[in-house]
């Protein structure tokens, strides 16, 4: 039974002595930037905070959390602002804005990095990109760094190389209790086992540090086909993935396709020996044939920027997602089905392909959990201000309550909605849930900060 803790009331007074105590900015409703500040990706999570901070310092961080404690607000953090759910800006609550934290340090010989949250993967793709190194980041080159890392990250180098979290070495810890610390595998393990897929209930990251692999060129691109071929096209994908190798990372999309039309397509990103990858790939290039090819060798991180070319920012949306707990017919005829009405271009529906190296740690080795699970399902729906936006969630509630039973109950935090109600166990499990509870007891005593998703432990 899960109870809820009893907060001092919020006090409207005060924000000038918490500016008083930083060397950062404090804004309220009223100043210029308050509304660029607390605007997110995901425009349907339109927030009020009752202040957010800029930080300058670590400190300020820290006086933030102490502040924000002892006065009864929540306290969330903006990294990217990309996450769906809009926990980044929370109403009533205080923000902590890192959008301008962006600085990156390279050690190339070491092949390390130290990077600050503000980050979005394009930056850090393009800063390791210079030295032909790479950390598996997002597949989308606008999401942020703090975000996704603290959720575990996936990517285009997921079956290559592993999560987000498995590049990790340490992340710099602002506690919800106003500590900092420096969280790693010896220092602080269990804490370290939390932040690695259930970060942001657990602490402000204000740095983290990372290894870095060698990846360069990559074969990378999308296959399109006509829509009508999509049941056709996704029982292909299913045993084109079966057996691929781990240096192939791929995703199959029911989307729109850049000619405006609905399309069914494969995007894939090879990262290792290139003539290997002609090879592996050559099956995929010929089935169909498809309606266009745009499948080549590039620099890592040119699909993420493309991705993000076709997921702007500013659009109403929803997202429900899940892994697959099997990938037959009957989920291929019923997905394909339920794209036919998909009422808005900005509506999608991905299989990724999981396993490979992320799964090599074990499921146990992170609050991250599915590591062992082969296809995560994505259902995204986007529909510009007022058009079509009752028409647009109802087709994501009717998708998700069509597919949902062929999921395995078992959820990706990062990719959880607001109203996805429930489904923090689905994300970390019983066992891990229970384990993130007693370290939320440590850090977050005054469970300041995000609660589990679902799960409404404030
Ligand atoms: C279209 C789309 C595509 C996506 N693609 C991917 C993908 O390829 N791979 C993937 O892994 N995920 C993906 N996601 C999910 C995304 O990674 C997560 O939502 C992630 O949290 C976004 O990071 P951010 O920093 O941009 O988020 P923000 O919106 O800034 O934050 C998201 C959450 O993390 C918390 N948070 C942010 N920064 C910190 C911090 N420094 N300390 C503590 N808590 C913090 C916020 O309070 C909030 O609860 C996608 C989401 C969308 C909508």
């Amino acid at each position: 039974m899960e109870t809820v803790l009893e907060r001092p009331a919020p006090s409207a007074t005060g924000f000038e002595k918490l500016a008083g105590r930083i060397e950062g900015r404090v804004f309220t409703e009223g100043h210029d930037n308050y509304d660029e500040s607390r605007r997110i990706w995901n425009a349907l999570r339109d927030r009020k905070p009752a202040a957010i901070v800029r930080p300058k310092t670590v400190q300020d961080v820290v006086q933030s959390a102490r502040f924000a404690r002892a006065n009864g607000y929540l306290l969330s953090a903006k990294s990217g602002g990309h996450g769906i759910s809009g926990g980044a800006v929370r109403d009533g609550g205080i923000t902590i804005d890192f959008s301008r934290w962006k600085e990156i340090e390279i050690d190339a010989g070491a092949r390390t990095a130290r990077l600050q949250p503000g980050l979005t993967w394009g930056e850090i793709d393009a800063a390791t990109q210079e030295y032909g190194l790479a950390i598996p980041g997002g597949k989308v080159a606008s999401i942020g760094a703090g975000g996704s890392i603290l959720a575990g990250g996936i990517g285009w180098l997921l079956r290559s190389h592993g999560l987000t979290i498995d590049s990790l070495r340490s992340v710099d810890v602002v506690t919800g209790d106003g500590r900092l610390i420096h969280v790693d595998g010896r220092t602080n393990p269990d804490l370290f086992w939390g932040m690695r897929g259930a970060g942001s209930y657990l602490g402000i990251a204000t740095s983290f540090e990372f290894d870095l692999a060698p990846v360069n060129n990559v074969l990378a691109g999308i296959v399109f086909h006509p829509i009508d071929r999509a049941v056709e096209v996704l029982a292909f994908y299913r045993e084109f993935t079966a057996n691929a190798p781990d240096e192939l990372t791929s995703m199959a999309a029911l989307m729109y396709g850049p000619e405006g039309g609905k399309t069914v397509a494969i995007g894939v990103n090879w990262a290792g020996d290139l003539d290997e990858g002609e090879k592996v790939l050559a099956p995929l290039r010929a089935f169909g044939p498809p309606a266009a090819d745009m499948i080549g060798v590039m620099p890592y991180g040119l699909l993420q920027k493309e991705l993000a070319k076709m997921t702007p920012p500013g659009v109403n949306r929803g997202m429900k997602s899940g892994f697959l707990q099997t990938f037959d017919d009957d989920f291929i005829a019923q997905a394909a089905d339920a794209f036919r009405t998909a009422p808005t271009p900005e509506c999608m529906m991905l299989i990724e392909h999981h396993g490979g190296a992320a799964r090599a740690a074990g499921n146990d080795a992170t609050a991250y959990l599915h590591r062992d699970r082969d296809y995560n399902l994505v259902i995204d729906a986007g529909w510009k201000k007022d058009v079509l936006g009752r028409e647009t969630y109802l087709w994501l509630a009717s998708t998700w309550n069509r597919l949902r039973p062929m999921t395995a109950n078992a959820a990706y935090s990062g990719y959880l909605d607001a109203d996805d109600i429930g489904r923090g166990l689905e994300a970390f499990g019983v066992a891990g849930f229970a384990r993130l509870r007693n370290l939320k007891a440590k850090t977050d005593p005054g469970h300041i900060l995000a609660s589990l998703p679902g799960l409404r432990i404030l």
